[in-house]
């Protein structure tokens, strides 16, 4: 029911409902609940038992689709792999906003889960496309 995982965007472990939609369990309970709250009503037999029904079971998936829905994001960094699977912009501004926003905080600095500690780290070097010229003496130690 509750599956640990690892961020594919941060690596930092979280739990994850794997649950999607109601089983059978659920559909008995529900029954159950529209019989007992037809005869705490009614206390006898009474077809609006079928409506209760048909409500206890729509609360139930509905429920049970927004849990999971919820744990799919990750706490730590904001990083949603639904919203990744059906468009990649809109993931990578809601994980650059959620950043923004922790950093802008600063209270990550004292969490165990700092969201910025698997992230690479940019260097100069990755904005600069050019090489750079040859110094002197660094052909002198290649020669040597
Ligand atoms: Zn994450």
């Amino acid at each position: 029911m509750v599956k640990k995982t690892y961020c594919a965007f941060c690596k930092h472990p979280r739990t994850v409902y794997d649950k999607k939609h109601i089983t059978w369990t659920n559909v008995s309970l529900s029954l159950l609940a529209a019989v007992l709250l037809m005869f705490i009503v009614w206390q006898r037999f009474n077809p609006i038992v079928i409506v209760f029904f048909v409500l206890a079971l729509s609360a139930a998936e509905i429920f049970t689709q927004m849990r999971w829905r919820l744990s799919v994001e990750c706490p730590h960094c904001g990083f949603d792999p639904v919203l990744y699977l059906r468009d990649q912009t809109l993931a990578c501004d809601k994980v650059v906003r959620v950043l923004e926003e922790k950093k802008s905080r600063g209270d990550y600095l004292l969490k165990s889960n700092n969201p910025f500690e698997f992230l690479h780290k940019r260097k100069a070097d990755d904005f600069t496309t050019t090489s750079k010229p040859p110094q002197a003496g660094s052909q002198v130690s290649k020669r040597v």
